[in-house]
């Protein structure tokens, strides 16, 4: 972009740089080695092998289109949004609410005034907890979250419990990881204020049947939060098909940066909620005796939001919806069966996780090592997997543990790689087994 041009939303190739995005019949496979060209990053080695990154649960890399609609901003029309009469700010307001626009088509949200920018998932969470939760939320009413949930989804209601006096519920799940339906909706009550439900378990892979909670919840008039996190990168998310209220997801996760994620909300509910920080940018008027705020997404905006990295999610929309999603989720759910096979065949490792339908996450323990310990090894072999408790400690000790390994897949994984661990596993068990 020479001039301080007006953004091309819906491009994959938006940021005018080379992507693997397609369009027409070649939307329907995917190209793997395609998709890892745009990936700068993957292709180096770690102590002398090549990386396998297989941490995407945590956080997932950049795309080529990513970084470039990132710098192009900082280096050709940056400017506050907003605010500014002048040309540069404009340009950078038309990118800012031109990514709001793309995101919202990708969820396909009814408006794209419903798309809050937020700085993450827990930021979108504490948002709900903060504004909906202490306007709505009675005292004695009970929040039914579950117990594969995120610390990002706990934390905040207890934090409301103690503050307001609401109850915290807890649906199960089976020795296998699955979250059957009926053990939220058997406790879906008079009381229930609210259901707070995580989409896919970042711990275990887990999906959880959205449609038929939020149906029974509905059916008593219960509004259902989604902590989205891992579900929008591995497949096709649709919150008006799923029926649910509200729906949290980071960037991050999303080949997009970090510091950006989404609450997207329904209009009616986000309509009558109280602002959640107060500042600039979400009022009409301030004078000292009092404030008058705007209406949504904006009244949810407080202060000088993430400009460049807003516009770096945009672009990873774009980006991944260059690529036919189904294919990606067929491409993920390959690698796990073939992870799946390849660890079951090693003596001694334990998957904790068997749900079906399952994401592409595999958590695992080894008999006679700790999963840090796993994780160092591996990780001279070049491959890349978390060891800890991945923010649920609640369910790891369902499971009776402390930590796991968690190998997680993303579009830019191969069957090498998936190789490449369970060979650096098998150098574990030779030395603890
Ligand atoms: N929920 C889930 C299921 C997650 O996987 C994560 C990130 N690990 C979060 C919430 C929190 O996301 P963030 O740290 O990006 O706010």
């Amino acid at each position: 972009m020479t001039d301080a041009a007006v953004p091309q939303q819906g491009n994959p190739n938006a940021a005018g740089s080379t992507g693997s995005g397609h369009t027409g019949s070649a939307r329907n496979t995917l190209d793997v080695e395609r998709v890892r060209a745009d990936f700068p990053i993957l292709h180096q080695e770690i102590y002398g092998k090549p990386l396998a990154y297989l941490d995407n649960a945590a956080s997932s890399q950049k795309p080529r289109p990513v970084i470039n609609a990132m710098t192009e901003a900082m280096e050709s029309y940056y400017a506050n949004v907003h605010r500014g009469v002048h040309r540069l700010s404009q340009v950078s307001t038309d990118h800012y609410e031109g990514a709001r626009e793309t995101i919202a088509r990708f969820i396909n949200a009814p408006k794209s005034d419903e798309v809050i920018f937020t700085r993450g998932a827990t930021e979108a969470i504490n948002l709900v907890a903060s504004s909906y939760g202490r306007a709505f939320l009675k005292p004695g009413q009970e929040v039914l979250i579950t117990e594969l949930e995120h610390h990002a989804n706990i934390v905040p209601w207890q934090m409301l419990r103690d503050q307001l006096g609401i109850k915290l519920r807890v649906a199960p799940v089976d020795d296998d990881g699955t979250l059957r339906a009926e053990a939220v909706t058997e406790l879906i009550g008079e009381n229930t204020g609210l259901v707070a439900i995580a989409h896919i378990s970042n711990a275990l892979g887990t999906i959880v049947p959205l449609q038929e909670i939020t149906a029974a919840a509905h059916a008593k008039g219960v509004p259902v939060l989604v902590d989205g996190c891992q579900a929008p990168p591995h497949q096709k998310v649709d919150v008006q098909a799923l029926g649910v209220d509200f729906y949290a997801f980071s960037g991050h996760k999303m080949y997009g940066p970090t510091g950006i994620g989404v609450l997207w909300g329904r209009w009616d509910l986000l309509k009558k909620m109280p602002p959640y920080q107060g500042g600039g940018e979400m009022i009409y008027s301030v004078t000292f005796e009092k404030s008058t705020f705007k209406e949504p997404p904006h009244g949810f905006e407080a202060g000088t939001p993430a400009i460049v990295e807003a516009i770096g999610l945009g672009a990873a929309v774009d980006w991944l919806s260059g690529h036919d999603l189904d294919a990606v989720a067929a491409h993920e759910h390959k690698l796990l069966a073939y992870a799946t096979e390849r660890l079951s065949a090693i003596e001694g490792l334990n998957i904790i996780g068997r749900a079906e339908p399952k994401a592409a996450i595999v958590s695992f323990t080894m008999d006679q090592a700790h999963p840090h310990d796993i994780g160092t090894i591996v990780d001279r072999a070049g491959v890349a997997v978390r060891a800890g408790h991945h923010c649920a400690q609640p369910l790891m000790e369902r499971y009776g543990l402390s930590a796991t390994v968690r190998a997680s897949f993303g579009i830019y994984n191969t069957e090498q790689e998936v190789d490449q661990l369970a060979d650096a596993l098998q150098v574990v068990k030779e030395l603890f087994g």
